[in-house]
């Protein structure tokens, strides 16, 4: 690692505001509400133009749909729950479900749960660690 590595977010909407927590930021559109992650000339529900604004999302929100995965690329542990969450106040997301067990019996739909951040295990050639996200339930 070298002095001038740094964290970069593992996605483009995950923002690292410096002195404090990081958060997903979203485009929200002014007239419907509904939430996007890519930039749209025109809100892709409602088609209202230039309508999708930065908007700091909610770190919580409820699993939507997961799935357990027992195969994956050699070196990647498994099983793994893969998750899909919708955030609370809107915004759709995809990661992995940790702190729990791969075990549909301890698995609820709708469960609440939140986003926690942290350092990925690989890094780019300049040694820069990524910051990247998960859900876990919420307690
Ligand atoms: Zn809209």
């Amino acid at each position: 690692m070298t002095e001038q590595a740094t964290l970069k977010p593992i996605k483009p909407f995950l923002k690292i505001p410096v002195g404090s927590e990081p958060y997903i930021e979203g485009l929200r559109c002014e007239s419907c509400q509904a939430v996007f992650f890519e930039t749209h000339l025109a809100c892709p529900k409602c088609t209202t133009h230039d309508s999708l604004k930065p908007s700091k999302l909610s770190n919580t929100g409820k699993l939507h749909v997961y799935s357990i995965v027992h195969r994956s690329m050699p070196g990647i542990p498994v099983p793994y729950v893969s998750a899909i969450v919708d955030l609370d106040g809107g915004g759709t997301l995809k990661s992995n479900l940790i702190n729990v067990d791969p075990d549909p019996k301890k698995i609820e739909f709708g469960m609440a749960v939140e986003i926690v951040f942290n350092v990925a295990a690989q890094k780019d050639k300049e040694g820069n660690e990524y910051l990247a996200y998960q859900f876990q339930p919420r307690s």
